[in-house]
């Protein structure tokens, strides 16, 4: 069966096809900067490698180029848009309406609409990708894995916020929680991959944006991202936890307007606010060169990130795992090393030469006395969506 993974985004389509269940990858890609006079189109198949740039200024225009393009007699890899049965699409919030995949039917576009305005730079992008593609692939089954659905086993002590009752009861203001995908895929890998019968495990999601989970049988009970996806850890732009009467000092007392706010805190903090580079990869070359804020930014980012560590060893009462995902906890050896020094306390013990490999696959980069495993494994949301997507159908 061939699966379509479509990633809408504000002002960009992430795309897959896979056959399912063989999980085959047929062809990845994405159309990045919708809205421009240059945007580009990028496809990858076994034998093709493309990139162009053109005018494309619309979700319907991109996802026309994007099925042109499968089509193509020459660099395609369908003959007719009917032989996509299942299109999986990744919706960033889903409230408390979905704990699990769903088909999409007029009442859940409805929902997904209404929750944009608990995560208005997604929702709307998700739901222009549905829209369109619904047109587009007529017959095919349409699929919607929510970021929020993992977490939804979150216990209320966890996920309610100490404000007047009202405003959780009557207006759903609580922890939801992202990267529920990545989080769920990871934590079942390093559950299948340890061969563990109960199981305790932080999962450490490290990209652009970052969260942590912690996961007990395989179910989120707790994570790092709240209402919407600004708390928590520092991440490339957002500054993760502050203490919000900042936000009242800054509009009071220094002249900022709320959105001035909003901007500096989502756009201009983080890594970003620290350094003025967002990359990790330019800021740890920065630090090699002695460069002090560069150094003491990658120093905050692994303190907060081992705060957490702790919080969740002391909630779950006990650990069995750490795992390191996405861009920077799959690439980053320097951040794993201080996140993980000096937690012998929790029988985490790193083993240095292992943390040094490189490599795509899942591994092992703790000690042989460790306690605690210590894992770094590949995320791949858009096989989990496929795979979720396809358990639905099937
Ligand atoms: P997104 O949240 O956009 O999906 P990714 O998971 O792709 O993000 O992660 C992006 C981050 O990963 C960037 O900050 C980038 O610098 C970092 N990264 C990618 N490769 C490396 C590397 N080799 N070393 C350090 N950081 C890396």
């Amino acid at each position: 069966m061939k699966i379509l993974i479509i990633n809408s985004g504000s002002s960009s389509i992430k795309f897959q096809l896979m056959d399912m269940p063989s999980e085959t990858l047929i062809c990845s890609g994405l159309v990045e900067r919708i809205g421009h006079e240059d945007a580009i189109l990028n496809y990858k198949t076994k034998n093709v490698n493309l990139q162009k740039v053109e005018v494309i200024r619309s979700h319907k225009q991109g996802l026309h180029k994007i099925v042109d393009v499968l089509l193509d007699a020459d660099q395609g890899v369908i003959a007719n848009t009917d032989e996509i049965e299942v299109v999986g699409h990744r919706v960033v919030h889903g409230g408390n309406s979905f704990s699990n995949t769903t088909l999409i039917t007029t009442e859940v576009k409805t929902k997904i609409q209404e929750y944009a305005a608990l995560a208005p730079l997604h929702n709307p992008g998700n739901l222009e990708g549905i829209l369109v593609a619904e047109e587009f692939f007529a017959r095919a089954k349409q699929i919607a894995v929510f970021d929020t659905a993992f977490h939804q086993t979150i216990p209320e002590k966890a996920k309610k916020y100490a404000i007047p009752n009202t405003l959780y009861e009557d207006h759903g203001i609580q922890v939801y929680g992202f990267h529920g995908t990545s989080h769920q895929y990871v934590s079942e890998k390093a559950i299948t991959h340890l061969k563990l019968q109960a199981s305790k495990i932080i999962t450490i999601h490290l990209g652009n944006g970052c969260s942590m989970a912690a996961v007990v049988d395989g179910r989120s009970i707790d994570t790092s991202l709240g209402f919407t996806p600004s708390n928590g850890l520092i991440m490339g732009t957002r500054s993760g936890d502050i203490d919000h009467a900042i936000i009242f000092h800054l509009v009071n007392n220094l002249n900022f307007t709320l959105d001035e706010v909003n901007t500096m805190l989502t756009k201009e903090s983080g890594m970003l606010g620290l350094t003025g580079r967002m990359d990790l990869r330019d800021i740890e070359a920065n630090a090699e060169k002695g460069d002090r804020n560069c150094i003491l930014a990658l120093t905050m980012n692994a303190y907060r990130v081992k705060k957490y560590i702790g919080a969740y060893v002391a909630v779950m009462n006990g650990l069995d795992a750490i795992v390191f995902t996405a861009g920077i906890g799959e690439n980053s050896s320097n951040i794993r090393k201080l996140v993980c020094e000096d937690l012998n306390v929790f029988g985490i013990e790193l083993d240095k030469t292992r943390n040094e490999m490189k490599s795509n696959e899942l591994r092992e980069i703790n000690t042989t006395s460790s306690k605690v495993k210590i894992l770094v494994i590949p995320t791949n949301e858009e096989l989990e969506i496929a795979k979720q997507a396809f358990e639905l159908v099937s």
